[in-house]
């Protein structure tokens, strides 16, 4: 069985690639910490170039969706981390019961048992 404290090294370790990755398309909204923003192109600094402004807007809405799925999991593996530190990890939050350790194993930031994958 794997020890709630390898789990949090694995967890940390993800937080901190997300917040890597989260940090080459977003920043932090300084009022929420659990919110990214998505870096705004400055269309000033761009010449008047109507393909270059075009490919920017793009690269901006490229970095929205991806931003938008890391933020996801970046909060699902900070909340498990909550979790550990509150005691309360590795149980589902439907029944209460543990978690299988083949399930944490695969995603330690699951929340639910496999039975309750789907609630
Ligand atoms: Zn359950």
């Amino acid at each position: 069985m794997t020890e709630t404290t390898e789990y949090k090294k694995a967890l940390e370790k993800e937080l901190s690639l997300l917040e890597s990755e989260l940090k080459t398309v977003g920043r932090k909204n300084p009022d929420n910490p659990k919110d990214w923003q998505p870096t705004p192109t400055d269309l000033n600094t761009l010449q008047s170039d109507e393909n270059e402004v075009a490919d920017s807007i793009e690269t901006f809405e490229e970095n929205t969706a991806i931003l938008k799925d890391l933020e996801i999991r970046y909060n699902e593996v900070k909340s498990a981390l909550q979790r550990i530190a509150q005691g309360t990890f590795g149980k589902c939050s439907v029944c209460k019961l543990p978690i299988e350790a083949k399930k944490l194993e695969a995603n330690p930031a699951a929340t639910t048992c496999i039975k309750h994958v789907n609630s």
